[in-house]
């Protein structure tokens, strides 16, 4: 089977099993895991921040940020395509009693500065308060867009000058950088927090980074630990995150293979194929998408339904080239 249904679902190489097995480990609810210290002082280190936190999962993640950030009965400021809406179980409500006020980002979910403006409500007597403003980079739904520095800048902008701080949904954050071939940190400066995933693209196992100031971290660290996402001998999947760290630089070649499937499946009168930015390609297609994949998993290729008529497929570390090719030979078998 060709897999093509999320970048998640790369299998560890070599180097990273056997950093697995070598890996020093300690009880990190101690914080005594040299692992994980190394991978939190790395992953700060790579997006200039003060501090990291290594998360079991990016909704984790997203739901710690969330916590740390807000207090209960305020509002969050989200997109209304973006994850940590559409896909974490409602989570903000759930773990922060958060109320979300959806946006409507443009196509690519871009929010633009004014309607972060008109979105913020001032807490009075009656009204909650906006909390928190989060952003999406790349925007899974909208096809892993990536949202340029001068953007996410401008959005939160507006957000600092209501007083309310911005977190980063970056669980493809190093997709956006390499497409847009600028420094990570020309993203994560203008935010608060960011969270990115080691375990899509960048092909780790198990686990996630939430990044930020050093207050930040310290309470992150506590709400971790509430969620029950405070781990002992991490080290053992912390270590080849480490090795994950390392495959920023060959993001490139998934957006290349993506560019490569998208030409091919353009091919095909019956599709219609969106130009990828990253590593996502979002296809329409005239049946309704759940028929088109299992029809497509009968010709060995796996791609996920994505709405009604919308099919998604990831490239990723375990797809190369020539799965690539091959995946276009086999939706031509089915179109
Ligand atoms: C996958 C994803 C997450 C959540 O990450 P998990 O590790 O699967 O929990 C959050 N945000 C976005 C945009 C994602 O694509």
């Amino acid at each position: 089977m060709l897999d093509f249904r999320s970048d998640t679902v790369t299998r560890p190489d070599e180097a990273m099993r056997e950093a697995a097995h070598d890996a020093e480990v300690g009880d990190d609810v101690y914080r005594e895991d040299p692992t994980v210290n190394e991978l939190e002082a790395r992953a700060a280190d790579v997006v200039e921040t003060d501090a990291a936190l290594y998360v079991p999962t990016g909704t984790m993640g997203n739901q710690i940020a969330a916590r740390t950030h807000t207090e209960r009965g305020q509002e969050a400021l989200v997109e209304c395509e973006s994850h940590v809406y559409k896909w974490e179980l409602g989570g903000f409500a759930q773990h922060a009693g958060l109320q979300t006020r959806p946006l409507d980002g443009d196509d690519r979910g871009v929010l633009a500065p004014e309607q972060v403006h008109d979105g913020y409500v001032e807490e009075d007597g009656h009204r909650p308060g906006t909390g928190l403003l989060c952003l999406e980079n790349t925007h899974n739904s909208k096809g892993g867009t990536a949202i340029a520095p001068g953007a996410i800048a401008a959005a939160a902008e507006a957000a600092h000058e209501h007083g309310v701080p911005v977190h980063l949904d970056g669980a493809r954050l190093f997709n956006a950088a390499a497409a847009l071939d600028v420094p990570a940190t020309d993203l994560v400066d203008p935010v608060d927090s960011v969270m990115f995933c080691l375990s899509k693209g960048l092909g780790a196992p198990v686990g996630s980074v939430l990044a930020g100031p050093e207050s930040f971290i310290e309470d992150a660290r506590r709400v971790r630990k509430l969620l029950g996402g405070g781990m002992r001998q991490a080290g053992v999947v912390a270590a080849p995150g480490l090795l994950a760290l390392e495959n920023r630089d060959r993001l490139h070649e998934d957006h290349a293979n993506a560019r490569r499937l998208a030409g091919g499946l353009a091919e095909y009168d019956a599709l219609t194929v969106q130009e990828p930015e990253t590593n996502i390609v979002l296809v329409e297609t005239p049946d309704p998408a759940e028929a088109f994949v299992e029809a497509l998993e009968g010709e060995g290729v796996l791609a996920s339904p994505f709405g009604d008529r919308q099919v998604r497929f990831c490239t990723h570390l375990d797809v190369d080239g020539e799965a690539v090719d091959a995946a276009v030979d086999a939706v031509g078998r089915v179109v």
